[in-house]
């Protein structure tokens, strides 16, 4: 009788060791590695190119005076006179 306490206490133990171990590194995590996913989504302005109609984020189009587009080749191609 007193072996199978002595297991059972053991086995508390090693249960609350074990539970204690996997708990402790989520809670001690810095709040700055779980940011990167969240940077990423941050939201973006989105232009549609004048010339196609492709979305793209307004930090990579083409800007003129008038519109934005994809890319050099479409500015040109849209407004011909301009450049
Ligand atoms: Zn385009």
């Amino acid at each position: 009788m007193k072996f199978l306490l002595l297991l059972l206490i053991s086995l508390l133990v090693v249960w609350l060791w074990r539970s204690g171990r996997t708990a402790e590194p989520r809670e001690k995590r810095p709040p700055g590695t779980a940011r990167p996913t969240a940077a990423k989504a941050t939201p973006q302005d989105m232009v549609r190119c004048a010339h196609c109609g492709l979305h793209l984020p307004l930090s990579e189009a083409v800007a003129s005076t008038s519109a934005h587009y994809c890319s050099t080749e479409h500015r040109r191609l849209a407004e011909p006179g301009m450049y």
